[in-house]
């Protein structure tokens, strides 16, 4: 790896093209990622939002799934955003029987947990290793974080209002995930921070 990585988006579903510009404008090369000769070729992988169950599916129809297990297994860095998020973990709540999840967090995650009330909403954050001001997180349908392994550290957890306390944000080792999107607000420090694991890896 040279000092610009290359990092993929999985590019099967969701908001792929966003996550493209944030890693561009980040420092690294981004490619979209859809075949495994892709999948094989990226220093570290983003999962966007979307949904989960969809992209679940998708990445069992693409044989992309035992793969990306296997990469993840081997250390590759990887973030997951929302639905990303929930494919990283390693045990989701609230979702479709066959729905399938990575193992790359030792987290369990419920699915569309802030429920109907506050299906979207927005929080400032303070986010460990993220200094400055406040990260706007941006929650579509999002999930939360209801387990944390004894090797995961929490980065973040929303401030105040009924979800308050939550965990939205965590990182073990490699792999980091936030439940919401800072594709959309155009504050890079979040894929920022992706790139630099990615750099130390
Ligand atoms: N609710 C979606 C799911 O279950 C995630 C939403 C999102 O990624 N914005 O996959």
């Amino acid at each position: 790896m040279t000092n610009q990585p290359t990092i993929g988006v999985l590019a099967l579903q969701g908001d792929v093209r966003e996550h493209l510009a944030a890693i561009e404008s980040s420092g690294a090369r981004a490619i979209g990622v859809r075949r495994l000769s892709e999948l094989e070729s990226v220093d570290g992988l983003v999962i966007p939002g979307g949904e989960s169950t969809t992209m679940s599916r998708l990445l069992t129809v693409f044989e992309l799934l035992d793969p990306l297990r296997a990469r993840l297994k081997d250390g590759m860095p990887a973030y997951g955003s929302c639905a990303g998020m929930i494919l990283l973990a390693s045990e989701i709540l609230d979702t479709r029987a066959d729905a399938q999840h990575l193992d790359g967090l030792d987290i369990t995650v419920r699915r569309n947990a802030f429920g109907r009330q506050v299906d979207s909403f927005e929080a400032d954050l303070d986010f460990t290793g993220i200094d400055g001001d406040p990260v706007r997180a941006v929650f579509i349908r999002a999930p939360w974080v209801e387990r944390v392994g004894p090797g995961v550290e929490v980065l973040a957890r929303v401030p105040e209002g009924l979800a308050a306390d939550h965990i939205v944000a965590v990182r073990q080792g490699s792999v980091l995930a936030t439940s919401f999107h800072p594709e959309v607000t155009g504050d890079r420090r979040v894929h920022q921070l992706f790139v630099d694991m990615v750099r130390g890896n």
